[in-house]
């Protein structure tokens, strides 16, 4: 009897740590992109205004993890934000210095490699890159000329739809001295040629973005890998991102040692995650939202 009931108890213990390993909890991916501060563009942040912004999101109970952590599980709960900047203009190594290292938050940066090639004045220098990613910002790929991956994009010229997908690893690899293992969509915007072409490549993750706020659970093996959902961070709608991600800390972090049934596996969050399941679904066709 005595027996029975311990090997009772180490299965629903046994149940209970699975589901605890499944369930890492959920992360939102802002994705933010020039820091000119004089910008007339809704892409463009001061120093000021961001520095605000995340100052606002960590005091409504948000905690700001690297991709790399997110992506490995090294997170929990529900109130988690990564940092992802796209293009890399050269605005991004002074808002890290001022604005992100103080905080010590560390952004994935998103980068096609044209610019930086071509030594554009808007762009960040190689060495800048470098100096980046030593000092803990990811590098990815966003294309090679910023020029979209869609189904469209192949029709009008294949060559140049593979050039953005093949071209920005060994231009970013001889800069970092390391081969980019995420990739971002050029405008945010994909396809399901785009998604097996980055995967053939050897991506390991791809990213789209869009206006809306999906919380994302890498752990969900539901997850469209090659096409993981971010939010733009649009200036002039910094309030409605603002209230959106404060709903979600309303909503709380689920219970990090209550013994759960055991089926479902995402009992309480069930809701959300099919909801969020849903909107990824809605999004795999390209927008026509042009972004840079
Ligand atoms: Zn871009």
């Amino acid at each position: 009897m005595r027996s029975t009931k311990r090997i009772a108890l180490a299965s629903i213990l046994v149940m209970a740590s699975s589901i605890l390993i499944s369930a890492e909890g959920h992360v939102v991916i802002l994705d933010y992109h020039t820091f000119l501060g004089n910008s007339k563009s809704n892409l463009d942040y001061s120093e000021k205004e961001l520095g605000d912004e995340l100052d606002e999101i960590a005091a409504m109970g948000f905690k700001f993890v690297s991709l790399d952590d997110a992506i490995a599980g090294r997170i929990s709960g529900d109130e988690n934000i990564v940092v992802t900047i796209d293009d890399g203009n050269h605005t991004i190594y002074q808002a890290f210095k001022d604005v992100f290292e103080p905080r010590g938050i560390k952004p994935y940066l998103f980068i096609y490699p044209a610019i930086v090639r071509g030594h554009v004045r808007y762009a960040l220098t190689p060495e800048r890159i470098m100096l980046l990613s030593e000092s803990g910002c990811g590098i990815g790929a966003h294309g090679y000329h910023h020029n979209p991956v869609t189904d469209k994009a192949w029709v009008k010229d294949p060559k140049d739809f593979m050039t953005e997908i093949n071209k920005p690893g060994p231009a970013l690899a001889a800069i970092t001295g390391q081969a980019p293992t995420m990739f971002a969509y050029p405008f945010g915007v994909y396809s399901k040629r785009a998604e097996d072409a980055i995967a053939s490549a050897g991506y390991a993750w791809g990213f789209a973005a869009d206006d809306k706020v999906t919380p994302v659970d890498f752990s969900d093996t539901s997850l469209d890998r090659m096409a993981v959902p971010r939010t733009i961070t649009y200036r002039y709608l910094r309030k409605s991102l603002l209230a959106e991600l404060a709903r979600i800390a309303e909503a709380g972090s689920p219970p990090s040692f209550e013994l759960p049934v055991p089926a479902p596996a995402y009992g309480p969050e069930a809701p959300a995650a099919n909801s969020q399941a849903a909107s990824i679904g809605s999004e795999a066709a390209p927008s026509k939202v042009a972004t840079p």
